[in-house]
């Protein structure tokens, strides 16, 4: 069952529609009855809305506009079902979500005996670096999506991410460049997914899987395209040392490994305490300090200037991710600073981004 007749409410009128609504891979088209694409709602999204036994009633989460579908035929609505893990008519999720409790009870004995046995710390030190590639995007796409929600407090859904809109696109496309031209530098060995979220503190953030959300806060106070660049090259210094993945292996615990194994995490606690751990904890100072180290070498393989982020490091006191303490002033950020500036040798290539292109990226939250 790819595709049936439904009715659809547009949000603004009261007119009902007859409506195809087609199964997409990860999202359901809905189209008006002369051929018209009236939307496309990734499953997702979806949200089972209350109606009476016969009628699937379906919205959009975190959409401003209260369109809603209605889908009489059973079958129509099982294959929903089948594809959206917030609709359950079935009780397949229920069935699933059983299966996996069993599989995470188990997996918990086990991490607990690890644990007790060679201590958790050690143990993700240990296979921090050793979790393959693709279970740490896996990993990452979990813990992203659990982020997201986290940091999107206004429910802004996908307007919590800046660039999207037309006039923020440019913006969106200078961004883009400088992100690629330091993910190019770095040959991480994975893509590396950046975007600018509406967050107003000046800080940033990298998940385990190359995952870094730049805060509007920090554009804002960023005084030039360096600036910038050096947080971000800072950031994908704990990408590649994998800084994300040790930490999140050590407090989200070993049942998150085992999580990983059995393949299934998406919706754990695990991956709630996880995404917690990352947004409210901070790296020890020598973590910090090898990021810096990182952030440099980066910086001037790039063709910035890597004292760049000494300079903004200075004015936003110290504090680039989200759960650091701000030390305006203090010795430690000074040290910080010194040490950067040392190992700094001076700028050895044009400008990572024109002039235009800043003031574009400067305008990327619109
Ligand atoms: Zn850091």
């Amino acid at each position: 069952m790819n595709s049936g007749a439904a009715i659809y409410f547009d949000g603004a009128t009261s007119a009902r529609q007859d409506v195809t609504v087609a199964l997409g891979p990860t999202s359901l088209r809905i189209d008006a009855a002369d051929g018209r694409l009236l939307a496309d709602w990734p499953y997702r999204d979806l949200e089972s809305m209350s109606a009476p036994d016969n009628i699937l009633r379906l919205g959009q989460r975190g959409s401003a506009v209260l369109a809603r579908l209605e889908i009489r035929d059973p079958e129509l609505a099982a294959a929903i079902d089948l594809r959206a893990d917030t609709v359950d008519r079935t009780g397949h999720s229920e069935r699933r979500g059983r299966t996996s409790v069993i599989a995470w009870s188990i997996a918990a004995t086990v991490s607990l005996l690890l644990a007790a046995y060679f201590g958790v710390p050690a143990i993700a030190e240990r296979l921090g670096p050793l979790v393959p590639q693709a279970i740490e995007s896996k990993m990452g796409a979990a813990v992203d999506m659990q982020v997201r929600a986290m940091l999107d407090t206004r429910r802004a859904g996908a307007a919590f991410e800046c660039g999207n809109a037309e006039i923020e696109k440019p913006g969106r496309a200078a961004f883009d460049k400088l992100t690629h031209r330091l993910a190019a530098a770095a040959a991480l060995g994975m893509p590396l997914n950046a975007v600018v979220v509406r967050k107003p503190e000046p800080n940033a953030i990298a998940l385990p899987g190359a995952y870094i959300y730049v805060f509007q806060g920090l554009i804002a106070k960023a005084d030039n395209v360096d600036e910038l660049a050096g947080v971000i090259a800072h950031e994908i210094g704990h990408i590649a040392h994998r800084d994300g993945t040790k930490s999140v292996l050590q407090t989200a615990g070993l049942s998150f490994l085992f999580g990983m194994l059995l393949g299934d995490f998406v919706g754990g606690g695990a991956v709630v305490v996880a995404a917690r751990t990352v947004l409210q904890s901070s790296y020890s100072r020598e973590v910090e300090t090898d990021a810096d180290a990182y952030g440099v070498a980066l910086m001037s393989k790039a063709g910035g200037d890597p004292r760049a982020l000494g300079a903004i490091l200075t004015r936003i006191g110290g504090a680039t991710e989200p759960g650091m303490k701000i030390l305006m002033d203090h010795p430690e950020t000074k040290a910080r600073v010194a040490r950067i500036n040392a190992l700094s040798p001076p700028r050895a290539g044009a400008s990572l981004l024109n002039a235009a292109e800043w003031a574009a990226l400067k305008r990327i939250c619109g």
